[in-house]
């Protein structure tokens, strides 16, 4: 790889050059070579990628920052903005998708999907796109009860599918401002994450607050907030996507680590000062969160006593090549598969498999035969 030519095109500085470079991990996809920066360094994101072959950079998506009071945080966090977009968040798996010869599809940390890549190609009018947009990055979620990666049910979505909520430089990263992103997006008949509304700074938490009640109600996950124009971005999340990844996490109590689970309880503290003015509703708050918590655990207990395999269930379907990929994939990741079924449906294949939860397996079985800690 020529170093420096990508140095400059990184925007990186030759000082940071052995640094940064040893950071990049070579992969291969179908016989490409790709590099992928394994964590965020020098301004530059994790996932962030070089295909050589195409004299390609693809920028990682960015992190998005979080706020844990609405008041005053939208208010203090948009300071000296025009205008914030609220816009939902929605609980999926993220990829970008750029053509580097053929469209490929990359995950947040930067590795090539086998499987995405081929829903994508089939559910997005990627060529028409791609031939206006050679140099773009479409950032989108795929969502939907089946997908290898989430299960979250979303009304309307009976398998999976993809929303669009960015369209970036692939090697700037730099997005296109919402409103010509959702413009673009309607071209191509590209589905997107809904539009709460615009609002002055001074008054966004509103709209926000409107936003999550509603959320909250169809137990969906909450906002992202995007600043018009200009690029800064920050997230607030749902009582019941707090709840729902309290459940995911406690539902295989050793797999999960200690950090996940204390940053989803103090997102819960911190909006049940500001929301929840009444005792009955902070009791309420607090016998869900309660449920979230020990529930999950026990059946968790029970079905390792039962000699039930646990782990986090999955469903997909796809042509048959795709779904073979897509299993090399999730073992060259070291995980643990345990294919439940393996039928055709409508000229698909359609496979339910588990991620093995070895930790918490063994741990609980451990305990259940009366070990100690
Ligand atoms: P971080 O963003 O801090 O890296 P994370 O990986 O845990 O954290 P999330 O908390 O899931 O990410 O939030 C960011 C993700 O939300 C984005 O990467 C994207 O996949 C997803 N997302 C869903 N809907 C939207 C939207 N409308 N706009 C931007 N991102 C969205």
């Amino acid at each position: 790889m020529d170093r420096d030519a990508y140095l400059e095109r990184l925007g990186a500085t030759t000082d940071e050059s052995a640094d940064l470079f040893e950071h990049f991990e070579q992969r291969s996809f179908d016989g490409r070579t790709y590099h992928v920066l394994s964590d965020a360094r020098h301004g530059l994101e994790r996932g962030t990628v070089i295909v050589e072959d195409a004299d390609a950079i693809i920028r990682g998506y960015p992190s998005i920052p979080r706020l844990l009071v609405l008041e005053p945080g939208v208010q203090s966090f948009f300071e000296d903005r025009e205008t914030v977009v609220v816009e939902e968040k929605l609980d999926g798996f993220n990829v970008r998708i750029a053509d580097v010869g053929e469209p490929l599809a990359f995950t947040r940390s930067g590795y090539i999907c086998p499987y995405t890549t081929a829903r994508a190609r089939k559910l997005l009018s990627l060529e028409a796109f791609f031939d206006e947009h050679p140099e773009k990055t479409l950032c989108a979620e795929l969502v939907g009860p089946e997908t290898p990666y989430t299960t979250t049910d979303y009304e309307g979505i009976d398998t999976h599918d993809f929303r669009v909520f960015g369209v970036r430089d692939r090697e700037t990263g730099e997005p296109l401002p919402v409103a010509d992103r959702r413009a673009i997006c309607e071209m191509y008949d590209f589905n997107q994450p809904r539009l709460f509304g615009r609002a002055p700074p001074e008054s966004a938490a509103e709209t926000v607050r409107d936003a999550i009640d509603e959320l909250d109600a169809a137990s969906r996950e909450g906002v992202v907030m995007k600043s018009e124009p200009g690029d800064a971005m920050v997230k607030y999340t749902t009582e019941a996507q707090h709840h729902d990844e309290l459940a995911y996490a406690f539902s295989l109590p050793f797999d999960h680590g200690r950090d996940f689970v204390f940053s989803r309880l103090i997102r819960e503290a911190f909006q049940a000062a500001e929301f929840d003015e009444d005792e009955d509703r902070l009791q309420e708050r607090a016998h869900d969160l309660g449920e979230s918590i020990l529930r999950p655990m026990v059946e968790a207990i029970q079905d390792v006593d039962d000699g039930e395999t646990i782990g986090h269930r999955h469903t997909v379907r796809g042509d048959a090549e795709s779904i073979d990929a897509l299993f090399d994939h999730l073992h060259d990741q070291s995980m643990t598969i345990d294919v439940e079924a393996d039928r055709r449906e409508d000229g698909e294949r359609v496979v339910e498999f588990v991620k093995v939860a070895e930790s918490s397996r063994d741990r609980i079985k451990h305990y259940l035969e009366g070990g100690t800690r």
